[in-house]
């Protein structure tokens, strides 16, 4: 894959190298009514430099998006906080951020990576889910998953983002068949409309939405619909025009490498990612 095509796409993905580009289009995906998850590029650092410029970049972010009155999330990676490094300071880091954006007003997501972290992802979001505004993903792949919702959903405040998952891990841990992924999808998301209060269905696969649609009318949730930037934006914006609540995860940065091969991976086959590059972006998005 040459250099330039990954560029096509991940300017398709993601907003630009600089804060201006993500507030940038952090406004144009609010004038549709959709709030924007804005993560800044960059994971698995082992060293403390790469995390603290992190850090700052985030705070900046947060005073930047506020002085233009926007309203937006942020999703942080536990290893671009430096969970490989040592997990106290993660967790310190982890908390220095999400203090800043509660003070300011900012709900802020924990992503969810590698399943060797997923221990240590969760309990970072236990530490913080008492005092609000915080979420964390759940992913399909995952057997472990309906464990897991199960407990967080038990505590005050939980609201999970559910995803099939842009990691894979060995057959013991984890379903490898697509198949599998989307049964195991279907079976959590009725589990967050039983037991959850306030979640996220992050998907653009139109049969889980419109599953989930049905299944809110049974059961009248506060729930979210959420998808990447630049793959299904047209489609986002039907279900924001339609009244219902909707996010957009709209990453920046300068990293756009490892986050543009799991998206080009996911597109699959060769016709999907033709037509990625050939159609224009929907309605300017
Ligand atoms: C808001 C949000 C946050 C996420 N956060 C995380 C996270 O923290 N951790 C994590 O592991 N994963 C995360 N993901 C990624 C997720 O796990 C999936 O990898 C990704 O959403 C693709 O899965 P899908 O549910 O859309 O289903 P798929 O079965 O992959 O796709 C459904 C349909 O969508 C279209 N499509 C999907 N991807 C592409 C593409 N790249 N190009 C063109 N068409 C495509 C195709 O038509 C496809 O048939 C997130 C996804 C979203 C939407």
């Amino acid at each position: 894959m040459s250099g330039t095509i990954e560029r096509v796409f991940s300017g398709r993905w993601i907003a630009g190298p600089s804060i201006a580009d993500a507030v940038r289009e952090a406004k144009r995906i609010q004038s549709y009514q959709i709030v924007p998850i804005v993560n800044y590029l960059g994971e698995a650092y082992k060293e403390k430099k790469s995390v603290e410029r992190t850090i700052r970049i985030y705070m900046k972010l947060i005073d930047t998006l506020k002085r233009n009155r926007l309203e937006f999330n942020i999703s942080l990676k536990p290893s671009q906080l430096g969970v490989l490094i040592d997990k106290g300071y993660c967790s310190a880091n982890y908390s220095k951020v999400v203090r800043y954006a509660r003070r300011a007003g900012i709900f802020v997501w924990l992503d969810m990576e590698e399943s060797s972290i997923v221990d240590d992802t969760i309990a970072l979001y236990k530490k913080e889910i008492g005092n609000g505004g915080v979420g964390i993903c759940i992913q399909s792949y995952l057997k472990r998953s309906a464990g897991d919702i199960t407990s967080i959903t038990k505590l005050d405040g939980a609201v999970i983002r559910l995803v099939k998952g842009a990691y894979s891990a060995g057959t013991d841990t984890a379903y490898n068949d697509r198949d599998k992924v989307t049964a195991n999808y279907y079976r959590l998301m009725l589990q967050l409309f039983k037991n959850g209060k306030k979640f996220t269905i992050a998907t653009h696969d139109a049969k889980i939405i419109s599953r989930a649609l049905a299944l809110n009318k049974r059961y009248k949730r506060d729930v979210t619909f959420a998808m990447l930037r630049g793959i299904r934006n047209d489609y986002l914006i039907k279900l924001a025009k339609s009244g219902h609540k909707t996010t957009m995860y709209l990453p920046f940065g300068e990293e756009w490498i490892s986050y543009s091969y799991r998206r080009l991976r996911e597109a699959g086959h060769l016709s999907l990612i033709i037509r990625s590059l050939l159609e224009p972006s929907a309605e300017g998005l």
